[in-house]
């Protein structure tokens, strides 16, 4: 299958599952990540009209996407990997999005970084629904304060919220408890939902789906 009938094929299975659910396609956005893909592949995705990608680590996606960025005036990149602090001056100046804001000292570290460049690069804040130790994310019943401190303290346009669900459970109740937050909040962007289940995000409201596989096929090691 060529990357042009992937992206087809994945956005008819978006469109069906907006006509189930209900809900306009237009407002699900597919991310299509490109860690780990060949600079071929990458190509294909741009001349099939692919124009939203998500990348997982700063470095990987400067090598990725730092020559398109100049040619492809339409180009958004989302960082949908964790950032250290000392990767935020690269990441807010070819970032368009911040997927992975999960903590105080990187939310100082983005909006200074963002002064010194005049830039404004709008975040979502990653959620850790499975209160898993190991994983990155504000808990759900932190939210509220970090969403405060990351607006008042910091001056950050928080847009949503993104989670990634533990491997090893259904991921439909971490999908129903990020929309349920994003309603609590008032916050309109929601980003979730992988290769093996947008669909379920989409009926449980995601704005942004993030799919690699289906779209690139394996990824190189
Ligand atoms: C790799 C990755 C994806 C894409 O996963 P697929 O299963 O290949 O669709 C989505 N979100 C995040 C955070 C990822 O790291």
């Amino acid at each position: 299958m060529s990357i042009d009938n992937n992206r087809k094929h994945i956005q008819k299975r978006i469109n069906a599952a907006c006509l189930v659910g209900g809900r306009d396609p237009v407002s699900v956005s597919l991310i299509a990540v490109s860690k780990m893909q060949t600079n071929q592949k990458i190509q294909e995705a741009l001349d099939c009209g692919q124009r939203l990608f998500g990348e997982n680590r700063v470095q990987e996606a400067y090598s990725h996407w730092i020559n398109h960025k100049d040619i492809y005036s339409d180009l958004k990149l989302h960082l949908i990997g964790p950032l250290q602090t000392n990767k935020v001056k690269e990441a807010v100046t070819l970032f368009d999005m911040i997927q992975t804001l999960d903590r105080e000292k990187l939310a100082k570290a983005l909006q200074s970084e963002m002064q010194k460049q005049f830039r404004q690069v709008p975040c979502l804040v990653q959620i850790n629904t499975g209160e898993e130790s190991q994983k990155a994310g504000i808990k759900p019943q932190e939210l509220e304060e970090f969403l405060y401190f990351c607006r008042k303290e910091c001056n950050l346009i928080v847009e949503g919220l993104m989670c990634i669900p533990p491997i090893n459970e259904p991921p439909a109740l971490h999908f129903a408890l990020l929309n349920k937050l994003s309603h609590k909040y008032s916050l309109t962007k929601t980003s979730m939902g992988m290769s093996s289940d947008f669909e379920k995000a989409i009926a449980l409201g995601a704005t942004y789906i993030r799919i690699g596989t289906l779209f690139f096929g394996t990824r190189q090691e």
